[in-house]
């Protein structure tokens, strides 16, 4: 086990987790989310950020610090937690994202770690690579390498209890990715920040960063603490977590309301084109936006950032809720709904079911079927796969119905799509206590019959039959031909 990271709840690849950062004395509830603050200009001061939003770690950038003369000499006399006025745990980014925009930086790896730990930071953060989506395999590999030299040297640097991050690279090739996040685990730095991915989401492509976490993720140990890096759209948090990320970071709050662009769970909208305010924050609630429009530059920058903020964290509580209620998924599922790149991302995560499975819970509160994705979640999978191994009678009844033709048959077991058939004595039990549509779908059904196949095929000295409410032609061919099957619904027309 790792010694910052605690692992509390699960769900999916989901996890609420406690991560001990010891320079600032706090213990920080992941998932959590970290406003970027800019040294230069705070749109919300970081004592508010503390005090009104609950915030307990954020984010500010070493490199501009270091950049900025009366800056960095206030933070080198006074240290961070003075200079910001922030009580909670303080991270610090090293300047690769400066390296990614303007192609160089005039710091190194040691350097910049000795002047995060000589201002107070509590995580810092070496200069890695931030390699861009699609480049060549050969410049990917490369420059992983140099962040991989990186890494070694932020190893040997003397941080004290400084934790330090170790970027996970590699572009766009998730065995790449996967091969960062192991060399990354194995070294003995704290926390594993996954790069690059800001670029995927600024082009809406989810999917990607879903395949790009996915190959981290399998790299990296479960006991890991991920940081989705540059990920601040609340609308994708569900997402994230579900993927088993613990830590978020937002300048977009801030970025957006210098826009004038209004944060919801399901989009952006500009506060120009609103005439209602579909919120209930403080600032939703004292204004409508044709106030909010007459307002200043400065207080409307202000206020919109403070609704951003609201929006996030609020984010960021229901997931944790839905964590322990155990329907992350379902939560997932409603923000796939926002947009058809967010559905891309959420059928890209349904393709790494086997990864979400190993933490997903055994058992939880409920299972609802709510659209044709929830017929490969994880629960549906390891459904399938205990079929293989439950033991069967010489002879048995699969039946949608009542066991009309349980005489002829040792046993009889039911089916419920879209997890197909098992024992009765198993229908007490999740997941088979879902709540599915009357009207149930193509995908559900094929599920079902799919979980037939699997049992069938698992015991081939076994005589089956299966009695089904009018399963459309397709999907029976699924089930394998030497099971006899009945069509309850014919036999009643
Ligand atoms: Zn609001």
């Amino acid at each position: 086990m790792r010694e910052c990271f605690e692992i509390r709840d699960t769900d999916a690849g989901g996890r609420i987790g406690r991560l001990t950062v010891p320079r600032a004395d706090v213990t920080v509830e992941t998932p959590a989310l970290l406003p970027v603050i800019n040294p230069n200009l705070d749109t919300i001061s970081p004592r508010r950020l503390a005090e009104e939003f609950g915030a307990e770690i954020l984010i500010t950038n070493s490199y501009i610090v270091y950049g900025t003369d009366d800056v960095r000499e206030r933070a080198l006399a006074d240290g961070l937690h003075d200079l910001l006025d922030f009580p909670g745990a303080i991270m610090t980014d090293s300047g690769s994202f400066q390296l990614a925009e303007y192609g160089e930086i005039d710091v190194t790896t040691e350097e910049i770690l000795e002047f995060q730990y000589e201002i107070g930071s509590d995580i810092g953060t070496p200069v890695d690579i931030p390699t861009p989506p699609d480049v060549s395999r050969e410049r990917a590999e490369a420059e992983l390498e140099t962040t991989q030299e990186r890494l070694e040297i932020a190893e040997t640097v003397d941080t004290g209890d400084m934790l330090v991050n170790a970027p996970v690279q590699g572009s766009t090739y998730p065995d790449l990715r996967e091969d960062a996040g192991r060399h990354a685990d194995a070294t003995d730095l704290d926390v594993f920040p996954v790069g690059a991915v800001v670029p995927l989401m600024n082009d809406y492509r989810y999917d990607d960063v879903v395949d790009v976490v996915a190959g981290a993720k399998r790299g990296l140990g479960a006991d890991a603490p991920v940081h989705l890096f540059g990920a601040g759209h609340p609308m994708m948090f569900a997402l994230g977590v579900a993927m088993g990320c613990d830590l978020f970071d937002s300048a977009a709050y801030a970025l957006y309301a210098r826009d004038d662009r209004y944060l919801t769970v399901s989009g952006t909208h500009h506060l120009e084109d609103l005439d209602y305010l579909p919120c209930s924050c403080p600032v939703c609630t004292e204004y409508s936006p044709e106030e909010l429009r007459a307002l200043d530059d400065e207080r409307r920058e202000e206020e919109l950032a403070a609704h951003n903020l609201h929006v996030t964290f609020a984010e960021i509580r229901r997931i944790k809720q839905a964590i322990r209620t155990g329907n992350l998924l379902e939560l997932v599922e409603e923000r796939a709904r926002a947009h058809p790149t967010m559905l891309d991302g959420y059928r890209t995560l349904l393709d790494h079911a086997d990864q979400l499975e190993r933490t997903d819970p055994v058992s939880k509160g409920s299972f609802f079927y709510v659209s044709n994705e929830s017929a490969r979640r994880p629960e549906v999978v390891r459904h399938h796969r205990r079929l293989e191994r439950l033991s069967v009678p010489d002879s048995l009844f699969l039946t949608e119905g009542k066991p009309t033709r349980g005489d002829e048959f040792d046993e009889s077991w039911r089916v419920e799509a879209p997890f197909g058939p098992f024992p009765r004595a198993l229908s007490k039990s999740y997941p088979l206590t879902a709540e599915v549509p009357d009207r149930t779908d193509h995908a559900a059904l094929r599920a079902a019959a799919d979980g037939i196949r699997r049992l069938v095929e698992a015991n081939p000295e076994t005589e089956f039959a299966l009695g089904h409410r009018g399963w459309p032609e397709d999907v029976l061919e699924t089930v394998p031909e030497r099971v006899d099957s009945i069509d309850f619904e014919a036999d009643e027309e």
